[in-house]
């Protein structure tokens, strides 16, 4: 048995985006077949946090905490542009603590 060789995020992201929209064009009615891409991308800049909000999801969330690479972000942000009208910085934390929060912007 051979193991696919290892994908890189980046790729990773557009496969899931391509994911996504053959999905939703595959379950559409006919008439809707064509499904425009999305003009809003959420992004998870970092799951870190420094408030305790007693609702918030991130407070039972397990997942180690990190920050979104910088080099991914421009590479998303360069691949999604003519599509994409916003941008949401969104998630299970606090995205004005990402180092690079006034490049990302
Ligand atoms: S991510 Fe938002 S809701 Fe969650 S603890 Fe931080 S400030 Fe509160």
């Amino acid at each position: 048995m051979s193991l696919s060789p290892p994908i890189s995020k980046v790729d990773f992201i557009k496969e899931i985006l391509a994911q996504i929209h053959w999905r939703m064009n595959k379950h559409l009615p006919a008439k809707l077949i064509y499904m425009p891409l999305p003009t809003t991308l959420y992004i998870e800049l970092t799951n870190a946090c420094d408030h305790r909000c007693p609702l918030c999801i991130g407070q039972v969330n397990r997942r180690a905490k990190g920050f979104m690479d910088f080099k991914n972000y421009k590479i998303l942000v360069d691949e999604v542009k003519g599509h994409v009208k916003e941008i949401v910085f969104s998630g299970n934390g606090e995205p004005a603590l990402h180092p690079k929060v006034y490049d990302m912007i």
